[in-house]
């Protein structure tokens, strides 16, 4: 059994044998030097050491080779966003070919839409969750606009039961059983950003297929985070950040999946640019245009290569790690984290996040109640850094490759005191 001492959490961490990787990060301290115990890499994930060395071997061959470092450059940069495919498509268990790295978050939603979203005067309602992170709901309203559709009346919410935060798998298959001819596609966050529920997104795709309705999911708390199984999962796509737990720097390009089966239909309308034209011809500049297969059919541009050597930087660590022996040290992390706050002995304080391991991720979402905006000033005041939602609640993520279990206990403790 647990228990909530000092010197049992530091014992977790002597037995962590992952315990060696906080040291390949650079740790934000206060001005005496104290490391911040530093829990949103939810938000934007720590730099690793390593990072820096990866960017300026970049600098140095832009340097050295000017244009010719497309071909000279000792990671050559035509070809240089094959280098991320392997690692990004083995943290979220898909094929190569489904993955590539491009853009940022948002932007590919909208490019997988225009692909995924082909609604009819009779077909063309969007299920999101009633939590969906702002960005997707502008997005998908933005999709339903252009189309043509009433935002409002084209949109339909899985929402939690009154009384209830989580979202329960039989409400939405209410939803599609009842209107399941009316909806043409499912974007679901695969982990919720305000509680960070992990959804079956298993069974999301097959509720959504069994009506004809394309499913997406959102993996921007998912990817580095959980093991999604994008591919064994049937989804038709999928869209993530690499800037919150893929540690890649602040803006940095997103992931994009597009299921094996959609992989080889040159039919899907899609928008075009040089990029997703076939390697071969590229250059020959007067070809027709002629569309990649897989995830790299999707691509417009010719991609910036300063942040892919930063994703590069951190996807190398994940090579080396594993998500395996991630997640297995998150499991207890967060387990001792959840233990730890529920010792705390008042009626004040809920775990809105769901218990059960497998229906989560690292983050704890904890609802103050009574609480505002002032409990969150207090614990960065202390040197804890937390993300704030409104009303209630403190969004905390502990992050297997750089926290400690002390970090979790030394944060309990003073949230105990200010309470
Ligand atoms: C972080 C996040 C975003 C941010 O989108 P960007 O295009 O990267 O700015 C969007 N959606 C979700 C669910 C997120 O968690």
């Amino acid at each position: 059994m647990h228990k909530p001492t000092l010197d049992y959490a530091q014992q977790l961490d002597k037995e962590d044998n992952l315990a060696h990787l906080r040291a390949q990060f650079h740790i934000p301290k206060d001005a005496e030097g104290n490391d911040w115990l530093y829990f949103t890499g939810n938000s934007l994930g720590l730099q690793p050491k390593q990072t820096q060395q990866y960017i300026q071997q970049e600098l140095d061959d832009w340097a050295k080779y000017g244009v010719e470092g497309h071909f000279e450059a000792r990671n050559p940069w035509m070809p240089y966003h094959e280098f991320l495919t392997n690692s990004m498509a083995k943290i979220v268990g898909a094929k190569p070919l489904e993955v590539v790295v491009m853009n940022t978050l948002t932007t590919n939603l909208h490019l997988l839409m225009v692909s995924f979203y082909q609604p009819t005067k009779t077909k063309y309602k969007i299920v999101i969750e009633s939590d969906a992170f702002p960005s997707d709901r502008y997005a998908v309203q933005s999709q339903l606009k252009f189309h043509g559709f009433d935002t409002e009346e084209g949109l339909i919410e899985w929402k939690p039961r009154e009384g209830e935060e989580l979202l329960r798998i039989e409400d939405l298959e209410k939803i599609i059983d009842e209107q399941g001819d009316e909806i043409a596609l499912l974007l679901i966050g695969g982990v919720n950003y305000y509680t960070g529920q992990y959804l079956d997104i298993k069974r999301i795709a097959e509720i959504g297929h069994a009506k004809n309705c394309m499913v997406g999911i959102d993996l921007a708390h998912g990817a580095g985070n959980i093991s999604p199984e994008l591919h064994n999962s049937g989804v038709d796509f999928a869209a993530w950040c690499t800037y919150k737990y893929l540690n890649s720097g602040p803006g940095s390009l997103g992931g994009l999946f597009v299921h094996e089966k959609h992989a080889h239909n040159k039919d899907l309308p899609r928008f075009a640019g040089w990029w997703n034209h076939n390697k071969e011809t590229r250059f020959n500049m007067r070809q027709p245009f002629d569309v990649m297969a897989g995830g790299e059919g999707w691509q417009l541009s010719n991609p910036p290569i300063l942040s892919m050597a930063a994703i590069r930087a951190s996807l190398d660590m994940f090579e080396e790690v594993g998500m395996e022996a991630l997640r297995a040290k998150s499991e207890k992390l967060t387990g001792y984290f959840e233990y730890l706050i529920n010792q705390i002995d008042t009626a004040s304080i809920k775990i809105i996040t769901p218990s059960n391991p497998k229906e989560r991720g690292c983050q704890l979402s904890i609802q103050v109640k009574n609480a505002d905006k002032s409990l969150h000033k207090k614990l960065t005041e202390n040197n804890i850094i937390t993300d704030w939602r409104e009303p209630d609640v403190i969004r905390c993520a502990p992050v297997p490759m750089y926290n400690s279990f002390e970090d979790v206990f030394r944060m309990v403790e003073i949230l105990k005191e200010l309470l």
